[in-house]
């Protein structure tokens, strides 16, 4: 056995453990190398980024394949859409979609542990995986690179194709009055979405998503607790009742930044380094796992052939790993950038067209269901 790299993956997020962790399920004896810039011990991360994700069930069936479903995510029952002062409202349900779940939510850091966890389990029977802090100096050298670096909008070193909202994500952990179990709530206000989705405190502790400008959104990461409680109940409105407490406030900015190729020569770009989005539709890290997913399919299996050894060969598979990645690219970033545009404008008319399209989804179910099951499953 040639003793080089067969694949170095550059990036320990959550994209890039679960490829690391399904390339070596499929074939442990890759030699494989991950390089990862956090601290490899995991008690560093415990205190972590605490923001709610949404994974989809589809995430949940492909981390079920590792074991890296992370244990304190909450499912969500029912959805509820409506537009702050306007009409129109759509509500979906698990039973009308027949699903256990419309998706669950998790913490970004516990999901980044439940990876964690699954690749030490599944390296235990990898005897040429390497896990390292710091990039080696043969980088350069590896028969494959995969970036997984991700990274936040504005805080890459790669702009490509996108667009800059001029909005920011203003997250933290909300308690509300009255018991919201296994519900998220969207609403659609003046200055952009705000969500607020099951967390793993309870049914009183709700993770906020409040997307406005940027510079609103500094404005009340430096309120006081008890002003910002007033300004998110006078925007959301009571259906939860009084807004009692915030915890981990934190602001992200948002924008699209996406790579029209994700291959070139022996290189190739999955999760955040290939397209970063707009949190709005909570398909980032869903689509990033996607990725992951059917990168690891195809390199596990050209690598498990010993005549692949040619540059050529290998080229060849990251073009038809690109082609099996575009209609879902395309799809799922598509739909992310329109929901962000109109459901950010405060335009009338696109604000009247809002309320026609939340009523259709409400007694359309064709449409209704075929928007849910492109964001619980993806494309293929
Ligand atoms: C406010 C907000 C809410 C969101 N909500 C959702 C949601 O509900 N659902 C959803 O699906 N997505 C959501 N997302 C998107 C999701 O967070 C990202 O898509 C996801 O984190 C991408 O994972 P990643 O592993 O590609 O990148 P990252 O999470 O950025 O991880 C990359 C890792 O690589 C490391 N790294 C960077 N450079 C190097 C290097 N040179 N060498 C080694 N390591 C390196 C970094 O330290 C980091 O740990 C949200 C995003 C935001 C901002």
């Amino acid at each position: 056995m040639r003793d080089i790299t067969q694949i170095m993956i550059q990036g320990g997020g959550p994209v890039g453990l679960a490829c690391a962790a399904w390339c070596l399920q499929k074939n442990p004896r890759l030699h494989l190398t991950l390089v990862d810039k956090n601290s490899l011990d995991d008690a560093a991360l415990t205190e972590g980024d605490t923001r709610g994700i949404a994974l989809s069930h589809g995430s949940k069936l492909l981390l079920n394949t590792i074991h890296a479903w992370p244990e304190d995510s909450r499912p969500i029952h029912q959805i509820h859409v409506s537009q702050a002062g306007r009409f129109g409202r759509a509500l979906m349900t698990r039973e009308e979609l027949n699903q256990e779940a419309l998706g669950h939510i998790t913490r970004y850091h516990d999901i980044h542990l439940a990876l964690r966890k699954a690749l030490r389990k599944i390296a235990n029977d990898s005897p040429h995986f390497q896990w390292l802090n710091e990039a080696p100096e043969e980088i350069e050298s590896a028969t494959c690179l995969v970036h997984a670096e991700g990274g936040l909008f504005k805080q890459q070193d790669w702009v490509e194709s996108g667009r800059d909202y001029h909005q920011s994500a203003l997250v933290g952990l909300v308690e509300v009055e009255k018991p919201s179990l296994n519900q998220a709530w969207e609403r659609f206000t003046k200055e952009g979405p705000l969500a607020l989705l099951p967390s793993h405190q309870g049914d009183r502790f709700l993770n906020l998503v409040w997307c406005s400008s940027p510079e609103s959104a500094q404005t009340r990461l430096g309120m006081s607790d008890a002003d910002f409680l007033t300004d998110l109940e006078n925007t959301f409105g009571k259906r939860l009742g009084k807004f009692n407490q915030i915890q981990h406030r934190r602001v992200y900015e948002l924008g699209l930044n996406y790579r029209k190729e994700i291959t070139q020569g022996n290189e190739v770009w999955i999760g955040n380094s290939a397209q970063t989005l707009h949190p709005v539709a909570g398909q980032g890290l869903n689509l990033g796992l996607r990725d992951a997913y059917l990168l690891a399919e195809k390199l596990a299996r050209y690598f498990a052939i010993e005549k692949n050894s040619s540059r050529e060969s290998l080229e060849l598979v990251l073009k038809e790993y690109a082609d099996t990645r575009t209609l879902d690219r395309r799809v799922t970033i598509g739909i992310t950038d329109f929901l962000a545009r109109v459901f950010t404008s405060s335009l009338l008319p696109v604000q009247l067209a809002r309320g026609f399209a939340l009523s259709a989804l409400q007694w359309l179910p064709p449409v209704k269901s075929a928007l849910a099951r492109q964001m619980m499953f993806g494309r293929r």
